[in-house]
Order: structure tokens, then C-alpha cells, then sequence
């Protein structure tokens, strides 16, 4: 009993276009692409005619705990039940589904509600992505942990970074993620611009996870803070603002993945509720860093950094379900071609899971994750924000066609 989706229109990455065809899908992964036969009786037969079928999109950078409709996130679940908490990342993990995203890497989550969430969706008892979780986000002591208490984990010195890595492993973490530098959604007393971890204390972290066959993804703005982590072994740079020529080049001869989280400024300033409410050194910070941030993403995808889509969904305005949004903003803002926006939701997602051999492109053997448009996203990459289809595993989670 085969699964059938006949007449669409499928991407083919090496060859950078569309080629068109059926794709014949057995249990949860592709087993036929092209010229995949006929039906027989029993098979199910999906007529998708015409769709662009892209590859279940990759986004490595979400935290589906954190609500986006708060303009404060200054400990933004005071006076709320760990139960809302829950309730809320289940339903931002099936939007999240729902546009496209058959695989997401919650990097920071709330109390380990995303662990439980990444495991009703791998039993079937809710829709969602297929989900990699950091657990709790490690980190210095810095002011804004206290805005954050469900999210971060201090550990001063390798020592106890160690410890607080160990800790995420033993609640079921796939990663550990690592803040390098200061972060832009945190207290006034906080500056985006400083070092946080040492290089000594990032390769605790790396070395934890290493030897546990997981990766390490560390936070870093600041240009020093880029250089700590890709020297340290961390497997991807999370928004890697501040870099230079120098930096971006070291990331691409380490194979330092970039998650350039391109759209958070954007998605703020669309949510015009959400961009009234935000305190003011969010706003400024936002809207000041957005032009130098993507001018760099450009720069860094020049030098050949390898780049794998994140969205950061969950800061303000920057809503579960729009995820598809960013590569809009790398096409528009940061210069990339569709294509180049395309494979970094793609293949450089897969490639930062270490997924390649089971997602990443609609080849035969992969898992069966497919999402699908009406428009072609090569011709207008403001396409992806329509998704009409998304199969997921091989099962159908929605057909609008
Ligand atoms: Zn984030």
C-alpha cells in the first residue's frame, strides 16, 4: 500500500529548477521519484497536479514555548499555569507544521514543555514538526536569566557548564545550545556587543555534547564571540551579527554552520500591536541592528559560510506558523537567490541535524516530508508564505489544493 502524489512539479536542488513527475511513497519515506510507475488498486492517489513541491522545510532556530503576542518578554509566563505553557507550544508547534516546517530545532525552551511536546508529536498524538531540542539554554550568570527562568540554566565556568550540559542531555536534549555573547531581546543591562562564554568554557560545552553524538549551537553577536565558538567546535552560530571578512571566513573553513534569524525585525514591525507594546530598548535595538545584521549575512554567504534557515520565532511578533518568512527576508533583505534561500531551509538544515541521509530533499530513501504551493517560490520567493500542502513522514497533515 503506496502512497501516491502525481502530477506536481518537484524541486530538484543539484539541478536548481523543477522537474515534473510522480512521487510514490511507502510507509514514511520516498521510494520512487520521476518515473514511479502505476498505482495499484490499493494504493492511496494524492493528484497534485501542478503544485511546486519543495522539500518539508528545516528551521533550526524556534522556541515554540515562548509566546510571540507579548510585547514584553520580561518573564513573559508571570502568573500563568506550566500547564498554558504546555497548551501553547503544541499549538505552536502544529502551526508551526502548518506552514511548512516539517522539522524545527527549538534552541532555548520553557521547563522542558518543548520535550514533551517533541514527544507526543514522535508518538502521533498531535500534530507538529519532527523536533530537536536544546532543553534550557546555557548561560552565564547575566541579569536577564531572571526574565527568562524557564529557558536558562546558569553555569559559571567549565565546570559547571559541564554539569548544566549533562543535565539537558539526561532530559532528553538533542543539543546543547550556548550563549557566546549578550543577546538583543534581554534586560538594559545587557549589551549584545559583549562576550559572555569564554572560549574555555564553549569547549565544555562542545566537548559534552561531542561525546554524547550531539552538537553544540552557540548564541553570539559579537565579532569575538562568532571567533570563540567556531574555534570551540559549536556546529552552528546563531544570528552571528557583528563579523568581518576575517570571522566569516574562519566559520567557512571550520564549517561553522550560520543561522541568520534575518526576519526578527521584520516580523516585530509587521505586528503593529506588538511593535507599540515593546519596551523601548528592544525597539531601538531592533530596528538600529537590522541594516548592519543583514548586510552581513550577505557578506558571510559571499565568503562561503555554510547557512542553515532559523527564524528565531517566539520574540515579539515573530509568530509560530510565519516561519517561512525568513527566507523572504534572506531573499529580500540579506540578497540571496530563492534558490540559495531554498537550500538553506533545505539541505543546510539537514546538514546542521546531521539529517542528510534522511531529510534535507525529495530524493528516494529520505523521510517523506513534502510542502507545497500554488506559485512557483523560484519565480517570487514570497510564495513559501502560502502553503497549500504539507506532508510529513509520508502522512498528510494538510491539502489545500
Ligand atoms: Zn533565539
Amino acid at each position: 500500500m503506496a502512497t501516491w502524489l502525481r502530477g506536481g512539479r518537484i524541486y530538484d536542488g543539484g539541478a536548481g529548477g523543477w522537474r515534473d513527475g510522480d512521487i510514490r511513497i511507502e510507509g514514511a519515506r520516498f521510494a520512487a521519484i520521476g518515473q514511479a510507475g502505476t498505482p495499484s488498486g490499493d494504493d492511496t492517489v494524492i493528484d497534485i497536479a501542478g503544485a511546486f513541491l519543495l522539500p518539508g522545510l528545516i528551521d533550526c532556530h524556534v522556541h515554540i514555548c515562548v509566546p510571540t503576542e507579548t510585547a514584553d518578554h520580561n518573564n513573559p509566563w508571570a502568573g500563568h499555569l506550566p500547564g498554558e505553557i504546555a497548551i501553547y507550544a503544541a499549538e505552536a508547534a502544529r502551526r508551526t507544521l502548518m506552514g511548512g516546517i516539517t522539522t524545527a530545532r527549538d534552541v532555548g525552551g520553557w521547563d522542558y514543555h518543548e520535550i514533551a511536546v517533541r514527544q507526543l508529536i514522535r508518538r502521533g498524538m498531535i500534530p507538529g514538526p519532527r523536533l530537536f531540542c536544546a532543553g534550557r539554554l546555557l548561560s552565564i550568570t547575566t541579569s536577564t536569566v531572571m526574565s527568562f527562568p524557564g529557558m536558562y540554566e546558569v553555569a559559571d565556568g567549565p565546570e559547571q557548564v559541564r554539569a548544566a550540559a549533562r543535565r539537558q542531555l539526561a532530559m532528553g536534549a538533542d543539543l546543547i545550545k550556548v550563549m557566546a555573547t549578550g543577546a538583543l531581546t534581554s534586560t538594559e543591562y545587557e549589551d549584545a556587543r559583549a562576550i559572555q562564554y569564554t572560549l574555555e568554557e564553549l569547549q565544555a560545552a562542545v566537548a559534552i555534547a561531542e561525546a554524547n553524538f550531539k552538537h553544540c549551537a552557540a548564541h553570539a553577536h559579537a565579532a569575538s564571540g562568532i571567533r570563540n565558538a567556531a574555534l570551540a567546535g559549536c556546529a552552528s552560530v546563531e544570528h552571528g551579527s557583528f563579523g568581518d571578512e576575517d570571522i566569516y571566513a574562519l566559520m567557512a573553513e571550520k564549517g561553522t554552520f550560520l543561522v541568520p534569524t534575518s526576519c526578527v525585525t521584520a516580523a516585530m514591525l509587521a505586528d503593529e500591536a506588538v511593535a507599540a507594546a515593546i519596551p523601548r530598548h528592544h525597539h531601538e535595538r531592533y530596528v538600529s541592528f537590522e541594516d548592519v545584521h543583514h548586510r552581513n549575512m550577505a557578506l558571510a554567504k559571499r565568503i562561503g559560510v555554510p547557512i542553515a534557515m532559523g527564524t528565531d520565532a517566539g520574540t515579539p511578533g515573530n509568530h509560530h506558523g510565519d516561519n517561512a518568512q525568513e527566507l523572504v527576508s534572506m531573499v529580500h533583505g540579506c540578497g540571496f537567490s530563492p534558490q540559495e534561500a531554498i537550500e538553506a531551509a533545505t539541505m543546510g538544515g539537514a546538514r546542521l541535524l546531521r539529517q542528510q541521509d534522511n531529510l534535507g530533499s525529495i530524493e528516494t530513501g529520505k523521510l517523506a516530508d513534502v510542502v507545497g504551493f500554488a506559485a512557483d517560490p523560484l519565480a517570487d520567493i514570497r510564495t513559501v508564505r502560502n502553503v497549500r500542502f504539507v506532508m510529513k513522514d509520508g502522512a498528510v497533515a494538510r491539502n489545500d489544493f
